[in-house]
């Protein structure tokens, strides 16, 4: 299923889309090929047989599939399967599917398999290509002929030339299965579709394999689906038993392998994007199931991506009500378009296609999360008839995996030949939206983004690049320096009633220079439009009709990387003496002259690297900024003594770091950098948001042990293992409760996740458990208690900080419910409040961080109460009487009483303990114990960098990341969450700087007098 932040509501009714549905109706031609089979090919009975027999319903099926061409010599599923496709009980390993279709290719020369990469685990993805002997054949020359259309730069923007390479070009229809492992039916509906598309030879079927190549990856997520075909076997060995629920899919994450279409930091999505890119292909169509029956939700609702091509949506409107109405016509329920899923965020798997020229779609078909069938129950709002789904779903219902392939084969089947029938109108459209990307510069804008040359953190800027590069952007480089011109900024409007003099002051254009070496993104490429996408801002109305996005709402990559982006109008910058750049490697290795190594710090991870790379040599850190050899360091800079040069030199160039050598080591306050021995520790909840700091921390090559909270139970000295213990967010599930007591062990039976006969996948590089019940128990709690009173660092963001204050681990420290605030997924302002704490190390004032709906964090400097509301100068309030709102109050009949002005203290700040506080003050905090606030978020107005914030005021100014000293060791919260799909690496360097000082957090502490 596509899931996303909120419960989902029914969609708002668009008039709009209404006109389109009957737009797309009058488009329907009378000459099309009606879908029937060919009376002339034999049938395959036995198979025909099966397929109705396990269809649960005469309405379930439709006369493209109800039967099976007959082959004499193409072998149909049942070879592999032992039945046929869909047959109950039956769920096959990728390696099956892969065998069928490289069967497949062998028998027919219809059908070619491509390997297109390997996953995390080491297991193939392939890419099966299906059409006619002829379009098969000419596969390089049809290449070209696409590539042209995809680059108009090619063509020199030729209309003419286009249009006379569209009437020859074969398009490539892409269709990607199961990259949710859950959802289990799409592979053998693909084995089954790939057989029709290459055997049956009714004029329907032939008209797509003579006109389209149909491209298809039956299983996305590989290593998921072993996993998910594991646990299936291992429910059918035990039928009577409770199964374990499938924790994780991927090495890394589950659900959000369909979040990655950004960061590509998987190999699922770069393959596919290598895939659908590679082919120059028009649809990328990806298979997901949840919705009873077929939800083809590519129209969707809104807000739409802004930065779509308006064809697309016009694109969408037309295949998917197409889609909807010939499956309407055939008389199957449940099918529709439109539902509550918006179109805003580009993270999806189909949104490469978006963002590249192509057509994005996406079903969701229903399942029964294995092979079973089952009777289903529907909610009210499932099988409800609305607008948009005139035919709902059945209220109760027989459901088969076989049901399942019909739907979405025949989805799939009625599309491709709509697709066919209008391919020229729909490879124009290929063209002409490449062709506006190219454009974009002169047209709406902009003309490049520039990275300066001179950016200090160019680790991350590389990282950046790379990115994009990922993204088959073309990047440049500048050979000279060069000015451009940014336009006026426009000022705020003054609020009603405020002074509006200042506003008026007309704001001019101004220059700036960027030095040579600065990189430039140009928009005038085919791919500007995801470039554009990823490097611009976003901003989500919270007067949007839509009041339950779908998913994040803002993402901007230069602020989230911590990274300087210009977005430049001014088309001369086009003109740049400038060239392409294809590796990109931020510049590192040794300089100078001397013994003693400086290493300047901005925050960038791959201090860390070099940290861990070089383990066993010492290294400090600076507690203050200095100079040295000419050149300004920052606080937190390292000094590296005792190394061999050229070994150092080596791991520098490796990391991208540069370093300087100098002749006497800077006198300077320094702390040691140690190799702290790290512990990241899970839950047998949910593992998928600790997962992208898994894949964060292994990508930057810092090691640590995988525990789960079931192993702190058994661990009774933690510190004698580890250093700093991380408890990442955990996501869903997430409550103290659960964390402490797992899932109910009261009844059922054990849910082991390890490997047995049945299941040989299930743990591969991850953790196992003979019961994934058990949580971290009381156990678990005095163990985590006893590791920070005795000198151990603890980690925790989002929901794991939460529970850390429920369990009383962290003095000083409460969070407030949130009454209107919603930030969803958004970027926003922090602020560093103490600079000289290590955990700030190399960061800037201003600090943009991803944050969604985070802990409102609030301090106290009395153990176990909330700072409250009350009267006074803290709060600028006073009570009802006399005067002005500056003026003291009076009594009647005696002289007033001048109070003594209170003490104030920031939102973010420790409150100042009172005189009354003191008295017998044994729960008043020693100030050394207090909390020490490294960042807070930033002021209302300046809260919002990018997506929706309403309410914000309830969290602006409180702090975001919060250092609790605590016996001997610290708690570290976070309200934001600094490491997250690989999209906030900007952030990551405050969860490094925690591990590598985590002896000396205390460093730079101011200590407050009372
Ligand atoms: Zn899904």
């Amino acid at each position: 299923m596509i899931q996303g932040k909120g419960i989902p509501v029914g969609a708002a009714c668009c008039l709009g889309m209404l006109l389109c549905l009957a737009a797309a109706g009058s488009r329907a031609r009378g000459d099309e090929t009606a879908p029937a089979r060919d009376a002339k090919q034999a049938v395959d009975e036995a198979y025909t047989a099966k397929i109705k027999k396990y269809t649960t319903a005469p309405y379930f099926t439709s006369p493209l599939v109800d039967y099976l061409p007959a082959s004499k010599n193409v072998p149909t599923p049942e070879v592999v399967l032992g039945d046929v496709a869909g047959a109950p009980g039956i769920l096959p390993y990728a390696e099956d599917v892969y065998k069928y279709m490289r069967l497949l290719e062998k028998a027919s020369a219809r059908v070619k398999v491509y390997s297109i990469g390997m996953t995390e685990e080491g297991r193939e993805m392939i890419a099966v290509a299906v059409s006619s002997e002829e379009n098969l054949k000419h596969l390089d020359e049809n290449k070209a002929r696409l590539a042209k259309l995809a680059d108009p730069r090619t063509i020199k923007l030729d209309d003419g030339e286009a249009d006379r390479i569209v009437a020859q070009a074969t398009p490539i229809y892409y269709i990607t299965g199961t990259i949710h492992s859950p959802e289990t039916g799409a592979p053998t509906a693909l084995m089954e579709l790939a057989y029709r598309l290459a055997v049956d030879e009714s004029p329907y079927i032939r008209e797509i394999r003579e006109g389209t190549i149909t491209l298809i990856t039956p299983v996305v997520e590989v290593d998921g689906r072993d996993r998910m075909v594991d646990l299936y076997r291992w429910h059918l060995a035990h039928p009577k038993d409770f199964y374990p629920p499938l924790i994780y899919w991927g090495k890394y994450v589950a659900h959000d392998n369909n979040r990655d279409a950004m960061g590509v930091t998987l190999k699922l999505t770069e393959n596919v994007l290598n895939t659908y890119v590679g082919w120059k292909a028009q649809v990328l169509h990806d298979l997901h199931e949840s919705v009873p029956y077929l939800y083809d939700n590519t129209i969707g609702d809104g807000p739409y991506n802004a930065w779509i091509d308006p064809i697309l949506a016009d694109e969408w409107q037309m295949i998917g009500s197409r889609n909807v109405a010939d499956m309407t016509k055939f008389g199957m329920p449940g099918v529709f378009a439109h539902g509550d899923f918006d179109t805003w965020s580009p993270g999806y798997l189909m949104f490469i296609a978006a963002m590249h020229n192509g057509i994005s779609r996406l079903y969701e078909t229903f399942g029964n999360g294995g092979a079973d069938t089952k009777e289903r129950t529907l909610e009210p709002e499932e099988y409800a008839r609305t607008w948009y789904r005139q035919n709902p779903p059945l209220p109760k219902t027989l459901w088969s995996q076989r049901d399942n392939n019909n739907y979405e084969e025949t989805g799939l089947l009625t599309s491709l030949h709509y697709f066919n029938e209008n391919k020229r109108m729909f490879l124009k459209n290929f063209y002409l939206k490449a062709k506006r990307s190219v454009l974009k510069p002169g047209e709406e804008g902009p003309a490049a983004y520039v990275l300066p040359g001179d950016d200090p953190r160019a680790g991350l800027q590389a990282e950046l690049l790379r990115v994009l590069q990922k993204q088959a952007v073309e990047i440049s480089r500048a050979t000279a320096a060069f000015t451009v011109t940014l336009p006026a900024k426009k000022d705020k409007k003054p609020a009603k009633g405020e002074d509006s003099k200042e506003a008026k002051k007309k704001a001019e254009p101004t220059t700036r220079e960027f030095p040579a070496g600065s990189y430039i993104v140009r928009m005038d490429q085919p791919y500007s439009r995801i470039a554009d996408a990823l490097l611009d801002h976003q901003y989500w109305s919270p007067e949007d009709p839509q009041k339950t996005p779908y998913d994040d709402t803002g993402w901007t990559f230069g602020e989230l990387f911590g990274v300087q982006v210009t977005r430049v109008t001014d088309t001369k910058v086009l003109d740049t003496a400038m060239e392409r750049v294809k590796e990109i490697h931020a510049p590192g290795g040794v300089r100078g002259e001397g013994t003693t190594f400086a290493i300047n710090n901005s925050a960038e991870p791959g201090l860390g690297t070099l940290r861990y790379k070089l383990r066993d040599v010492s290294m400090e850190a600076a507690e203050e900024p200095f100079e040295a050899g000419g050149k300004k360091f920052n606080r937190g800079s390292m000094i590296v003594r005792n190394v061999g040069r050229a070994d150092l030199d080596h791991a520098a160039a490796e990391v991208g770091l540069q370093v300087m050598a100098l002749d006497t080591a800077p006198s300077v306050k320094t702390h040691p950098v140690r190799a702290a021995r790290v512990a990241l520790v899970h839950t047998w909840l949910s593992t998928q948001t600790e997962g992208w700091w898994r894949l964060a921390l292994d990508d930057m090559k810092i090691p640590y042990e995988y525990i789960s909270t079931q192993t702190v139970a058994k661990i009774d000295d933690l510190n004698a293992k580890y250093d700093v213990i991380l408890f990442p967010p955990i996501g869903y599930l997430s409550s103290s409760t659960a964390i402490i007591h797992g899932m109910p062990t009261g009844w059922g039976n054990p849910l082991p996740w390890k490997n047995t006969p049945e299941t040989p996948n299930l743990v591969g590089k991850n953790d196992s458990t003979e019961d994934m019940r058990p949580g971290l128990g009381w156990a678990g709690v005095e163990h985590l208690q006893a590791f920070v009173a005795k000198g151990g660092v603890l980690l925790t963001a989002a929901d794991t900080s939460g529970f850390a204050l429920s369990i009383g681990l962290a003095d000083g420290v409460s969070v407030s419910a949130a009454q209107k605030m919603n930030i969803v997924g958004s970027v926003v302002g922090t602020r560093l409040v103490d600079a000289a704490s290590p955990i700030a190390y190399g960061y800037d004032e201003k600090v943009p961080a991803y944050c969604d709906n985070g802990l409102i964090f609030s301090l106290s400097s009395i153990a176990g109460s909330r700072r409250r509301r009350r009267l006074g100068a803290e709060m600028n309030s006073r009570p009802t009487g006399r005067g002005t709102i500056d003026d003291p109050d009076f009594t009647v009949g005696r002289p007033g009483m001048e109070a003594a002005e209170e003490p104030s203290s920031e939102t973010w700040e420790n409150p100042v303990v009172t005189d009354e506080q003191k008295i017998n003050g044994y729960r008043v905090i020693p100030p050394a114990q207090r909390a020490r606030v490294i960042l807070r978020y930033a002021d209302k107005s300046d809260l919002l960098i990018s997506g929706l914030v309403t309410g914000g005021d309830e969290i602006a100014q409180h702090p975001a990341v919060v250092d609790v000293p605590a016996g001997n060791g610290h708690v570290v919260l976070f309200s934001i969450n600094p490491v997250y799909r690989g999209e906030t690496r900007g952030t990551y360097s405050l969860v490094l700087n925690t591990i590598l000082n985590f002896d000396s957090l205390n460093a730079g502490r101011k200590v407050e007098e009372k």
